[in-house]
């Protein structure tokens, strides 16, 4: 087993004085066990790298912050994004970006930065999160947030979703700005806090409604969302563009009826009643819908499959679904089903805290996403005729929004389909729609055309460090996302 330690990392990239990267203005940036933290050596020269060796070395500084980054533990809750904000703005000031720290509660944080253009086209934005989902250190190879750099890979939560891609971005606007690359458009760098916590935060819905002034004429934005999906062997198969996604309509149902002891039943016991509501809601099976975002996706995936039927299937799908075999393969793929339909999955049930008590009411939660162009309200209609009970309320959670989608007739598209090609020679560029959803509405809804942008080939098994165990990013991908992130942005903002 090779172990290259973050030492042996700056070692071999030939940082004759790794203390020189100790400059004494740095603020005290606070690690994992509140000691200093030293930024690492730059090893990007000022100029546009345009070798093989140099990319590598720009792969190898983006892994040695990223190491730094994985170790500042922001798994939310509570987040703590400050800490993390306070570092990107230590390296982003030592190369002279300006970076603005908004606390919109004590340890919570949101950094903007913004590299200026001459104005002559509307500003690019680079959005990324600093919060991490829990991660259970039992369960992993390495200690989750110690930055370990080992095997060729840079473990840690967050390697992937989003310190890494955040990381990519990064670089691009240090390479930008190190080069003194011309601008037509400002480059903004947005990093969020509460993206993981799945709304309610102070991340970018804070800063969408707090400081609409300094996004509001964005006209692109590059986001978490996309994926490069590769084969076992790293072949890349597809390039993912996230265009579009399911949007959460997160209920509650509630059943109210007359409270008593155990010893006695009552007719109309709540929880009796919210378990047959509950019953039918989940026998419902909801209509198959087919989004022309979907219809697209699967056209493009048909170019690649080699099975004829699943090809034949996925070229017309409107076919396919009359046909009851077909109905039966597709469905039976998670994320096809998902793509396919408003699901709806029971997560919550809520009746007496004790065995003896009936409760006067009961209670479920329900996690339904919706397809584009579906109507909430609608929705809710059909389910409170599906369940049939007076006595049971269903009712929204919190605010919702239809599902957004941006448009692939753009600059910023044509760019990604280019930089894809010159990699992968006639790569098919696809948009694969979500059926999660990122912070990407937020800013959808203002009019910015928003894509998800994934910088990584990832085979499968690497993909499921996202949110799982062992969650890793290798060197070479790095160097593969901090070059192609960079190759897509320059040829939207350079002169
Ligand atoms: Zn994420």
């Amino acid at each position: 087993m090779r172990f290259v330690s973050l030492l042996a990392l700056l070692v071999a990239a030939g940082c004759a004085h790794p203390r020189s990267a100790l400059a004494p203005s740095q603020p005290g940036l606070s690690g994992p066990s509140s000691q200093p933290v030293l930024l690492p050596p730059r090893l990007l020269q000022p100029e546009v790298p345009r070798t093989e060796a140099q990319w590598r070395a720009v792969g190898r500084e983006a892994a040695t912050l990223l190491s730094q980054y994985v170790a500042i533990n922001t798994t939310n809750p509570p987040g703590n994004e400050l800490n993390a904000a306070e570092w990107l703005k230590a390296v982003l000031a030592r190369d002279g970006i300006e970076a603005q720290i908004f606390e919109p509660k004590p340890g919570k944080a949101n950094l903007y930065a913004r590299l200026p253009g001459d104005g002559s086209a509307r500003p690019l934005i680079l959005l990324n999160h600093m919060d991490v989902v829990l991660a259970s250190p039992e369960y992993w190879k390495v200690d989750p947030f110690s930055g370990a750099v080992q095997d060729g890979y840079v473990w840690g939560r967050g390697a992937l979703d989003m310190k890494g891609e955040a990381v990519t971005q990064l670089m691009t606007l240090l390479t930008l700005k190190r080069a003194a690359v011309a601008l037509k458009r400002d480059v903004i760098f947005l990093a969020t806090a509460d993206e993981e916590i799945g709304g309610g935060g102070v991340g970018a819905s804070w800063f969408v409604e707090q400081h609409p002034e300094l996004l509001r004429d964005a006209e692109f934005l590059i986001n978490e969302g996309g994926t490069i999906r590769a084969d076992a062997s790293g072949r890349i198969e597809y390039y993912g563009v996230g265009t579009t996604e399911k949007s959460p309509f997160w209920l509650d149902v509630t059943a109210r009826g007359t409270p008593g002891h155990g010893s006695r039943p009552t007719p109309d016991n709540p929880v009796h009643r919210l378990v047959r509501a509950l019953n039918r809601i989940a026998g419902y099976q909801t209509p198959l819908i087919v989004t022309p975002a979907v219809e697209r996706y699967l056209r493009d995936l048909a170019t690649i499959e080699t099975d004829p039927n699943r090809r034949a299937w996925r070229a017309d799908v409107r076919a396919a679904l009359r046909d009851t075999t077909a109905v039966r393969v597709l469905t039976g793929d998670l994320t096809y089903n998902a793509l396919l339909r408003n699901t709806i999955s029971i997560t919550g049930l809520q009746g007496s805290d004790k065995t003896n008590v009936i409760p006067p009411l009961a209670r479920a939660a329900l996690d339904v996403r919706l397809l584009p162009g579906q109507d909430p309200q609608a929705f809710l209609a059909d389910l409170v005729r599906v369940v049939g009970d007076t006595a049971v309320a269903i009712a929204p959670q919190g605010p919702n929004w239809p599902a957004t989608e941006s448009p692939t007739d753009t600059d910023l598209f044509r760019a990604i389909v280019a930089a894809a090609r010159e990699r992968t020679a006639n790569a098919v560029v696809t948009t694969p729609p979500l059926a999660g959803f990122t912070d990407s509405h937020y800013f959808r809804r203002l009019g910015i055309v928003s894509y998800g942008l994934a910088p990584f080939p990832l085979d499968q098994a690497e993909a499921r460090g996202v949110h799982g165990n062992d969650e890793r990013v290798s060197l070479d991908d790095l160097t593969f996302g901090v070059h192609f992130v960079y190759d897509v942005v320059a040829r939207v903002v350079a002169k």
